[in-house]
């Protein structure tokens, strides 16, 4: 509905007026506000640009040079100035949209006008005619009144004049006649004025106001167009979302963006690079001791009567304080893990609820990985003191301390006390260092010792055999009664000679670690003789099980012979018969009595019996060479050790193997056995003949079907269904860890790492793990199980079929575990079936539980490769 028809009544016409006024007042208070605003802008846009200059007051010195972070502020500061010089620009055309507004205001005011007035002219009109008629209706009445009057006078005059003439008659007829004459006339004026008003009426409404109603509609609806548009542009300039801003909002955020917090060091770093520092040098001093012969040896604790209680307490103090180091770690671990908040009472909020929750979960891990870090550092120096106080007690023997002091006494005591014969007390008061007496009296004896001595030089031994004392002869045959201890034994035949040197006897076990020692010795009596270096000496250690372990050191007189407490003997092996069929205690103390030899164990290989051939590959203890065993010929790859290496390294060389030994599975490398009778100590193995699957993949990537792939997978994947059923944890699953035969069937190997246990926590530092190989949670916490595994097996696979090349790679060990931690996972190598890249990721998954087991694992990729044969 229309102006035209709609608004035709005076009322609304009365309304279009009020509603126009109102228009105008709306447009003043626009106007007013837009001004306004228009100030507010430039205001804010000089504000703007002075927080950019103060922005930009930063240290442009050299301490900042290459810093992202830096960089991007300064680049930040100058879109702020666009941004204000946009605001400024912005104001200045709200001006000229208000000036816009302010005309159309004019315009508006004029078309308001001209409306009143023609509206007033049309109905002016319409108005006369209206008063027209009523003058000429009440001009009709009156003249009909003087008609109706003198036609009257006229009709009396009429009648009553009998001739119907004369003079007053025709007077009377005349103006009879005049008001009759008058009254029509009036009549017919009245008749076409009423006729005129109805036209002009009809005309008013149907056509002159309609037509101006329209026209004011059309005039109005344009204004408001205008008004609209000058609107729309007032908007658009104060729009913070138009692409001006946008793009600067965009430059800003990729600015932000850019900073990278691994490469924000780089350059100053790069410039500030030193060679690391050279470590601190705590050496004891040897002057110190240089007046005090042998009591005291440099950087060698003293174990005697007068300090035995004191390391004792000490002991019991440092193994307290390690404890206390592990079970602190373990809380943390706890809490960690979801369990209670860490003992220090620092509650680590998990910042779920905070928006930079991700980023602060991740500092805190960081936290606790570096507190965790610091409780390991503390256990493993106090468990270094622990390992020096308990070696020190224990080479020593509880049961033999020496005097602190005049130690030439008490050798003398002892056989004083035992009841010992004169001669060999005289030839005991001279008693000279024993590790330098065994040494002399092996190599002139064709003692068989290669001995370490300092900085790697050692001692070849002679091979003229000593004949027989005869005491050894008369006590030759007791000792051949000795049955062997195991099974596998008994075909052995426990025998003494002073001929054959001391590692040729069955029950002298070389440098086997003691750890293996003590699990050899079960019953009361057991006892075995091995070899330890001591301070770079080489001593002979009687093992013995009574009451618990215990450990006597050969000691050796000055003439070079060899003895306990009790009388001295020309050889280790006559020595240790005496002790046995004697059956008098080792020492009183102790009461020690030997009762059966252990013999070596089957695969206590002699050093003799390998030939080693060639080198074929370069292990982390040394060299590894393809070797045969000259008794059953058989072909074998050994490892070796090197000879320099401290103790503690050996000791890790041979966990290898004492975890193998249990192993038997055609996925897992087998021992044959391992050599410790003497250097070097070594580990044999059965020869897997394609070498490092490493090698193997990148020297074979041509040739390599899907199908052979696949088929590696599966034969890792039986290897480590079998360890985890053992409750082995590999701990260094990688392509370079597995071999491959011929047939290319993948076995697992290097076993360096392993641990026998269901869940592992790593307290010793983190320095050499794999770490593109490692699961996060071991990374992070030191936390291993056999899912950490799984997660190896997964990059072992897409090792396998990215054939051989380098996981992440392109990213070091740091940015590659950063990118784990966010997400971020390797994509599928080419050409690898998509339900083996699922497996990869399923492998990968951050949260361990929801990693398969190897039993799944195996499953999948076994029902794969059934489903690719078929195919073909
Ligand atoms: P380590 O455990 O000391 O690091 P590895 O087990 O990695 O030593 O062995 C080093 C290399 O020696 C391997 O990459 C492989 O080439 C070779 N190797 C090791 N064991 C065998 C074996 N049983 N048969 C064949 N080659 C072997």
């Amino acid at each position: 509905m229309g102006f035209s028809s709609a608004l035709q009544s005076r009322a609304a016409h009365e309304a279009l007026i009020v509603r126009q006024d109102a228009e105008l007042r709306l447009m003043e208070t626009m106007k007013r506000s837009i001004q306004m605003k228009a100030k507010c802008d430039k205001e804010y846009a000089i504000s703007l640009t002075a927080v950019a200059q103060q922005g930009l007051k930063i240290d442009r010195a050299d301490e900042m040079q290459g810093s992202l972070i830096s960089k991007s502020w300064r680049s930040y500061m100058d879109e702020l100035d666009q941004q204000a010089k946009q605001f400024k620009l912005n104001a200045e055309q709200l001006e000229v949209v208000c000036d816009k507004l302010t005309h159309l205001s004019q315009d508006k005011r004029k078309a308001r006008k001209a409306y009143q007035e023609e509206h007033a002219k049309i109905a002016a009109r319409l108005n006369h005619l209206t008063d027209e008629v009523v003058r000429k209706k009440s001009e009709y009445q009156k003249h009909l009144e003087g008609y109706k009057a003198l036609r009257t006078r006229f009709e009396e005059n009429y009648i009553k004049a009998p001739s119907r003439s004369g003079r007053k008659l025709d007077d009377v007829r005349d103006k009879y006649q005049k008001a009759c004459r008058k009254l029509h006339l009036t009549h017919n004026e009245y008749v076409l004025s009423i006729t005129e008003a109805i036209e002009v009426e009809k005309d008013f409404r149907n056509v002159l106001l309609p037509g101006l109603l329209e026209h004011q509609q059309s005039v109005q609806e344009s204004f408001i167009l205008l008004w609209r548009n000058i609107l729309q542009e007032a908007v658009q300039y104060g729009d913070l979302t138009a692409d001006k801003y946008k793009e600067i909002q965009k430059r800003i955020d990729t600015l932000i963006g850019s900073i990278n917090p691994t490469e924000e060091y780089g350059e100053f770093t790069e410039k500030y690079k030193t060679s690391p520092t050279t470590p601190l040098l705590f050496q004891f001093d040897e002057t110190l001791i240089q007046d005090i012969p042998g009591k005291l040896q440099s950087s060698t604790l003293t174990v005697d009567n007068l300090t035995v209680d004191w390391l004792r307490n000490r002991l019991q103090e440092l193994e307290g304080a390690v404890r206390d180091c592990q079970e602190k770690q373990l809380k943390m671990i706890e809490h960690v893990n979801g369990g209670s908040p860490v003992a220090n009472g620092s509650i680590i909020s998990n910042g779920s609820n905070t928006s930079n929750g991700i980023q602060s979960n991740k500092d805190s891990l960081c936290r606790q990985s570096k507190d965790l870090n610091a409780l390991r550092c503390q256990e493993k120096q106090k468990q270094k003191l622990v390992d020096m106080i308990k070696c020190a007690l224990n080479e020593v023997g509880c049961e033999e301390l020496p005097s602190g002091c005049d130690d030439d006494l008490t050798l003398e005591q002892n056989f004083i006390e035992n009841g010992y014969n004169n001669e060999q007390q005289q030839r005991s008061n001279s008693t000279s260092s024993p590790g330098l007496g065994i040494m002399n009296e092996l190599m002139r004896r064709g003692g068989v010792l290669t001995l370490l001595r300092g900085r790697g030089r050692h001692f070849k031994r002679k091979s003229t055999p000593q004949p027989a004392t005869p005491m050894t002869r008369s006590r030759q045959g007791r000792f051949n009664k000795l049955q062997p201890r195991s099974q596998s034994l008994g075909s052995l035949s426990i025998s003494l000679s002073t001929n054959r040197p001391l590692y040729e006897e069955e029950w002298f076990h070389g440098v086997l670690p003691r750890e293996e020692v003590v699990r050899l010795l079960n019953n009361d009596g057991d006892f075995l003789v091995r070899e330890t270096i001591r301070n770079e000496e080489s001593q002979i250690v009687l093992s013995v099980c009574w009451n618990g372990h215990k450990h006597f050191i050969v000691q050796t007189t000055s003439e070079g012979n060899f003895r306990f407490e009790g009388p001295p003997f020309a050889s280790i092996q006559e020595l240790i018969m005496h002790q046995y069929h004697s059956e008098l205690p080792v020492t009183v103390k102790s009461g020690s009595i030997l009762r059966r030899p252990v013999c070596r164990e089957r695969w206590e290989l002699s050093n003799d019996d390998v030939v080693l051939l060639e080198r074929i590959g370069r292990g982390n203890f040394g060299d590894v060479y393809k070797a045969k065993l000259k008794s059953t010929k058989l072909d074998v790859a050994v490892k070796t050790c090197r000879m320099t290496l401290p103790d503690e390294q050996k000791r890790k060389f041979l966990q290898e193997g004492r975890i193998l030994k249990q192993y038997d599975h055609p996925n897992i490398v087998k021992l044959i056995g391992i050599c410790v009778q003497k250097q070097p100590i070594m580990i044999v193995m059965e020869l897997v003949l394609g070498g490092s699957l490493l090698t193997y993949l990148r020297k074979n990537s041509n040739g390599l079907t899907t199908r052979q792939q696949m088929g590696m997978c599966r034969d890792a994947a039986a290897g480590m269904r079998y360890l985890e059923s053992k409750n082995c944890i590999h701990r260094d699953l990688a392509a370079r860890n597995c071999l491959v035969d011929l047939e290319h069937s993948v076995k697992i190997s290097d076993f360096g790492m392993s641990r026998e246990e269901e869940e592992y926590i790593v307290s010793d530092g983190m320095k050499q793990i794999p770490v593109k190989w490692t699961a996060p949670e071991a990374l992070n916490f030191g936390k291993y199980t056999s899912l950490c595994d799984v997660w190896s097996y997964g990059i072992l696979m897409w090792e396998i079929f990215s054939k051989g090349d380098t996981p992440y790679s392109g990213m070091t060990n740091s940015r590659a575990r950063e990118r784990i931690d966010t997400g971020y996972r390797m994509p599928t190598p080419k050409s690898t079936p998509e339900e083996m890249y699922r497996l990869m990721l399923q492998c990968w998954a951050a949260d361990a539980e929801s990693r398969p087991h190897f039993d799944e694992i195996y499953n999948v990729v076994d029902a794969l490769i059934l489903r690719l044969d078929n195919s073909h």
